[in-house]
């Protein structure tokens, strides 16, 4: 159950809500909704059971919420949530193009990508400065030095800087030069990381763990809403099945899905569910044809020599067509 505080609430409103809660013995947690100061009292589901609480001066409204994730919910929230950051906006109509490199791996490669993207229609550079590779032995990324060419980069082209943060120390410097921090697929389960993300006032990108169901990639953003970050935009990459063709596998079908489930911007990318360059683009169309709000596709200016995924990187060329095309699709199915 959600209960939505009156706005400039008076502490004596408070107190009382607050008494209530304690004397009923309930777990609560406060957070924003929309914007709206909330108290998610999540073992309790019909308003009957806190009797009275929906007749407090300080309570603007009371939402049951039978879902596990409550602030995530459609049913807390009927319509669509717009993120924006810089000129980015995603959701609610809003078509979200976020287009760059894997890594950021010097000054020339991220201006030229920044510059090309931007021309092409991406309002957002994507590129991370803090890796995380499968092999230790593998290229990390730039790190700090990352971040600084990609906050040049913004101050270059206006774009919005979406970039990964890996554990809880890295965070709070991500958010001093991102303008929305990503969460990488295989840390779309780390507790702890989430509790931080819902600490921060950024938007958070948080990617579906590639083996989490959707009720669990759910739960995930509920981590960071319930912390108090009510800005999490979701991004669907792929799922690990039985497919090895494909490096990971695109579920069309959960665009739809979790858009019935959850009023949430959700992102989809393309480049790391196909893994290989020639099926982006197709990968592209169905998923703007399903609903998708904004995609998220790795772009590089010669993928053959890139440091990270240049297997799965658009050239500026084809990126700039590909969108031409993704737009037509867009005015099909709004
Ligand atoms: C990335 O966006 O470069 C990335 C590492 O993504 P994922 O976490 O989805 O593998
Ligand atoms: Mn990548």
């Amino acid at each position: 159950m959600i209960i939505v505080l009156v706005k400039r609430i008076k502490e004596s409103q408070r107190r009382s809500i607050f008494d209530l809660l304690i004397d009923g013995g309930v777990k609560y947690f406060e957070s924003y909704l929309d914007g709206n100061q909330v108290i998610v009292v999540p073992e309790v589901s019909s308003v009957q059971e806190l009797g009275g609480i929906s007749k407090l001066s300080g309570v603007a409204e009371v939402i049951e919420v039978t879902d596990p994730y409550q602030l995530c919910s459609r049913v807390a929230k009927s319509t669509a949530t717009v993120i924006s950051a810089r000129d980015f906006k995603i959701g609610g109509g809003y078509f979200g193009i976020i287009g760059g490199p894997c890594t950021v791996e010097s000054e020339r490669q991220t201006l030229l990508i920044a510059e090309a993207v931007r021309k092409s229609g991406a309002t957002a550079l994507r590129g991370g400065a803090f890796k995380p590779r499968t092999s230790p032995y593998a290229f990390q990324g730039l790190k700090k030095a990352g971040l600084k060419i990609l906050a040049k980069a913004r101050s270059e082209t206006g774009l919005a800087i979406v970039t990964e943060a890996m554990g809880c120390d890295e965070v709070s410097l991500v958010a001093e030069y991102a303008d929305v921090i990503q969460i990488g697929t295989r840390n779309a389960q780390n507790y702890r990381l989430l509790e931080k993300c819902g600490e921060m006032r950024t938007p958070i990108l948080l990617k579906r763990g590639f083996s989490c169901t959707l009720d669990e990639f759910l739960m995930s953003a509920e981590y960071i809403m319930s912390g108090g970050n009510d800005r999490v935009i979701l991004c669907e990459r792929g799922i690990r099945t039985f497919e090895t063709y494909q490096r990971y596998t695109f579920p069309a079908g959960s665009v739809p899905m979790l858009k019935t489930l959850t009023h949430l911007p959700l992102l989809v990318d393309p480049s790391h569910a196909a893994g290989r360059v020639e099926f982006v683009p197709a990968l592209s169309y169905a998923a703007v044809a399903v609903g998708a709000d904004g995609l998220l596709v790795e772009v590089h200016n010669d993928p053959k020599s890139a440091l990270c995924d240049g297997r799965q990187s658009l050239t500026p060329k084809e990126f700039e067509i590909m969108i031409k095309k993704c737009k037509k699709i867009i005015n099909i199915v709004k």
